[in-house]
C-alpha cells in the first residue's frame, strides 16, 4: 500500500500520482487520464480499441465475477446471475424502484420498507455500492494494465440530481474497489470542462447539457461564472434511453412480421433487440440497413427510424423546457448545447435539440467520451498541475456521527470545500425515548470505534412518540475558519442543542495521513461488518416492530399465521447472535414474506410509519 501525501494547506496530493477519471455510467463505464506528454485528456484504450466497458457484473457458479462485455452474453442465459443498472439502484429504498421491479430480471429484495435494497444472487446478498465496486474494481485493473502502474486514486462522476446518500453510495463504492474518491463530479459539469467550459474566469456561460444514454435522459443547465459551475435546474426521465429506441425499432419488426413479441423466447426476442441496436447505429451514419435474424430479412430505413423515435425524442424535449421553466431561462440566454451520451448520435435527436435551443449543438468530442475526459480534467485540477485553478481548503477527513451498531454516518464527506454544510434527518428507536445521543466522529472507517472522536451531547427533551415518529434533522456546518458547528434538532417539538468543535485541533499530517491508509488496508473488512451489523440492525428493527404489532393484533391472526410467524421470529433471534450477513438476510425474508400478507391486511399507520427511518443507537440512551 502506498502512503498517501496529502498537503492540508492546500487539500492537494502528492504529485506524479496519477489520478483517473471515471465515467460510472448506467449503461457503459470508462477511465481517462491526462496524457503525461500531450497534457490531453484521453480515454483508456484496450488493445483493440474498446474504451468502453459495460457496467453488467455476472456471477458465475464458481464463486466467480466477470464484469463488463463478457458478462454481456449472461444477460440471456442466465440473467437472475447477471446485474446491468446497478447505478439506478444506488441509495434507493424498493419502494423507490416499485414501479419499475420488472424491468429488471434479477431478484430485488422487497422489504416492504423504505430501507436500502439489496440484490439476491443465489444464496448471495449484495448491495449497490458491492454491485458498483465490482464495476470500479474492473475498471481500475484495466487502467493499471494499460498504464502498467498502480491506479489508487480517482474523481468519479454522477448525475446532477443524485442526492447526498448516492453521492455517499459512489463514493463508499470506491473505497471498496480500492479507490481513494477525491472529488465526486456532476456528469453535466464534466461534459463542460472536456468541452473547456469554465476554464476561462472572467466569462459567465450558461450552459445546457442533453445526456441521453442508455436507459437514462438527463438534461441539465449550468451558470459557469469564475471557474464555478452552478446547477440551475435538471430535468429528465431515469427510464427513457437507447434501450427503448431499440425496443420500439424491435416492436416495428415484429408488427411487420405479424409477430407478437410473447410468441418469442427470451433469446429470440434478445437477437432482435441485437438487431434493432445494430441497425440504429448503423442509421446514425447512412440511410438504410439491411439484416437478417434466421431465414428473415429485415430492413429499415431512416426516415421510417425517424418516425419511430419521434415520440421519445419529443419527451426530452418537454423535459428540455420544463428544465428551462424551473431555471427561469429563455432559450436565448444559452451560450452552449452540449450532447453527451451514445443516444446523440441519432440525428433525428440532434436536429430536435437544436431547433428547440435554436443553435447548433456541441458535438466535436465523442458523446460517449465526454464526461470521462472531463473527469480527468478535474483529477488534474485536483492534482494541482493545472495552474489555472485554486485549490480551495477542503476537509481532510470525514466527518459523520454514530448510528446503529456503531456505525459511522458521513455527513460531510472528505475533500468537501470549506465552508461546507450537511444535514440529515434521524429518528428514534424505541417508543417515548426522550433524548438520543449525538456522538461526531471524523474518519473514513465503517465503524465509529476506529474513528476519532470528536464531541459528544445529548438532545433531551424529545416529546414522548412511538418510535419512528420524532423528526431530528443533524446538521453540519463548517466555516470558513475550520470551526465544525453540530447542530441537532426535532422538528416536531423545535427542542434543540448544539456543540462546536475544531475538527483539525491536535491533527498531525502524518495522522491524516494514518487514518487515510488504514482505511484502504480495512476497506473490504469494514464493509462485510458494515454489512453484518447493518443486517443485525434490520433485524433487531424487525423483530421489535412484528412483536409490537402481533402484541396488539395477535387475535386478528390465524393460528397457522401466528405459529409461522413465530418460528420465524425465534430462527432469527438466533441468528442475531451468531449468523452470518446472508443468513441474518435470508432470516429477515423469510418473516417479511410470512408477515407481509397480514400486515398488509392490518397495518396500521403507526406500524408503517415505525419500519421509516434511520435509528439512532438506542445503547447509548
Ligand atoms: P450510459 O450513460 O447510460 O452508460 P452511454 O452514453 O454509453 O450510456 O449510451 C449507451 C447508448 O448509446 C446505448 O443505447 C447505445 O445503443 C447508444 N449508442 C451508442 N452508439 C450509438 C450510435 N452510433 N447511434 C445511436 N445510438 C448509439
Ligand atoms: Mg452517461
Amino acid at each position: 500500500m502506498a502512503k498517501i501525501g496529502i498537503n492540508l494547506s492546500t487539500g492537494s496530493l502528492q504529485k506524479q500520482e496519477m489520478i483517473v477519471g471515471i465515467d460510472l455510467g448506467t449503461t457503459n463505464s470508462l477511465i481517462a487520464i491526462i496524457h503525461p506528454e500531450s497534457k490531453k485528456p484521453v480515454v483508456l484504450k484496450e488493445h483493440d480499441g474498446t474504451a468502453l466497458v459495460p457496467s453488467v457484473i455476472h456471477f458465475a457458479d464458481s464463486d466467480g465475477v466477470i464484469v463488463g462485455d463478457k458478462a454481456k452474453d449472461f444477460l440471456v442465459s442466465d440473467p437472475s446471475q447477471t446485474i446491468f443498472s446497478a447505478k439506478r439502484l444506488m441509495g434507493k429504498s424498493y419502494n423507490d424502484l416499485y414501479n419499475h421491479a420488472k424491468l429488471f430480471t434479477y431478484k430485488i429484495i422487497d422489504d416492504g420498507t423504505e430501507s436500502l435494497v439489496k440484490v439476491q444472487v443465489g444464496e448471495r446478498f449484495y448491495s449497490p455500492i458491492e454491485l458498483s465496486s465490482f464495476i470500479l474494481r474492473e475498471l481500475k485493473s484495466r487502467a493499471e494494465h494499460i498504464l502498467k502502474t498502480p491506479v489508487n486514486k480517482a474523481v468519479i462522476t454522477v448525475p446532477a440530481y443524485f442526492n447526498d446518500s448516492q453521492r455517499q453510495a459512489t463514493r463508499d463504492a470506491g473505497k471498496l474497489a480500492g479507490l481513494d474518491v477525491l472529488r465526486i463530479v456532476n456528469e453535466p459539469t464534466a461534459a463542460s470542462l472536456a468541452y473547456g467550459l469554465g476554464m476561462n474566469r472572467e466569462e459567465t456561460k450558461m450552459v445546457a447539457v442533453y445526456d441521453l444514454g442508455g436507459g437514462t435522459f438527463d438534461i441539465s443547465l449550468l451558470r459557469i461564472s469564475g471557474g464555478i459551475f452552478e446547477v440551475l435546474s435538471t430535468n429528465g426521465d431515469t427510464y427513457l434511453g437507447g434501450d427503448d429506441f431499440d425496443r420500439v425499432i424491435v416492436d416495428h419488426w415484429l408488427a411487420l412480421l405479424g409477430i407478437t413479441s410473447t410468441k418469442l423466447n427470451t433469446s429470440e426476442l434478445q437477437s432482435f433487440r441485437l438487431m434493432a441496436e445494430t441497425a440504429k447505429k448503423q442509421l446514425s451514419t447512412t440511410d438504410e440497413f439491411t439484416g437478417e435474424i434466421g431465414i428473415q430479412r429485415i430492413t429499415l430505413r431512416r426516415e421510417d427510424l425517424d418516425k419511430l423515435l419521434q415520440p421519445l425524442v419529443e419527451k426530452t424535449i418537454a423535459s428540455c423546457a420544463n428544465a428551462m421553466l424551473d431555471a427561469g431561462l429563455e432559450v436565448g440566454e444559452i451560450d452552449e448545447v452540449i450532447m453527451v451520451g451514445g443516444s446523440t448520435r441519432v440525428p433525428v435527436v440532434m436536429e430536435a435539440v437544436a431547433k428547440f435551443f435554436n443553435r447548433p449543438v456541441n458535438d466535436n468530442l465523442n458523446p460517449d467520451e465526454v464526461v470521462a475526459l472531463g473527469a480527468a480534467i478535474q483529477a488534474d485540477i485536483l492534482a494541482g498541475n493545472n495552474k489555472d485553478f485554486l485549490l480551495l481548503d477542503i476537509t481532510p477527513l470525514s466527518l459523520g456521527i454514530e448510528t446503529m451498531g456503531g456505525l459511522m454516518d458521513v455527513l460531510v464527506p472528505r475533500n468537501s470545500k470549506i465552508p461546507s454544510s450537511a444535514s440529515r434527518q434521524y429518528t428514534t428507536q424505541k417508543d417515548g425515548q426522550g433524548s438520543m445521543r449525538i456522538s461526531v466522529f471524523q474518519g473514513e472507517r465503517d465503524l465509529v470505534k476506529d474513528n476519532r472522536r470528536l464531541a459528544e451531547f445529548n438532545l433531551t427533551g424529545i416529546p414522548g412518540m412511538l418510535a419512528g415518529f420524532p423528526k431530528v434533522e443533524i446538521s453540519f456546518l463548517i466555516n470558513a475558519d475550520g470551526i465544525l458547528v453540530v447542530k441537532a434538532r426535532e422538528l416536531r417539538s423545535g427542542v434543540e442543542q448544539s456543540v462546536e468543535v475544531k475538527p483539525q485541533y491536535g491533527l498531525s499530517d502524518k495522522d491524516v495521513e494514518g487514518m487515510l491508509t488504514d482505511s484502504f488496508s480495512h476497506a473490504k473488512q469494514d464493509m462485510q461488518v458494515r454489512a453484518l451489523v447493518e443486517a443485525q440492525t434490520e433485524a433487531k428493527i424487525l423483530l421489535d416492530t412484528t412483536e409490537n404489532f402481533l402484541a396488539k393484533n395477535k387475535k386478528l391472526l390465524t393460528e397457522l399465521e401466528f405459529s409461522e410467524t413465530d418460528s420465524a421470529m425465534t430462527n432469527l433471534e438466533n441468528l442475531l447472535q451468531k449468523g452470518g450477513k446472508d443468513e441474518i438476510q435470508t432470516a429477515i425474508e423469510k418473516l417479511n414474506d410470512i408477515s407481509r400478507p397480514y400486515a398488509e391486511r392490518l397495518m396500521d399507520q403507526a406500524i408503517g410509519a415505525a419500519m421509516k427511518g434511520k435509528n439512532i443507537g438506542a445503547k447509548n440512551q
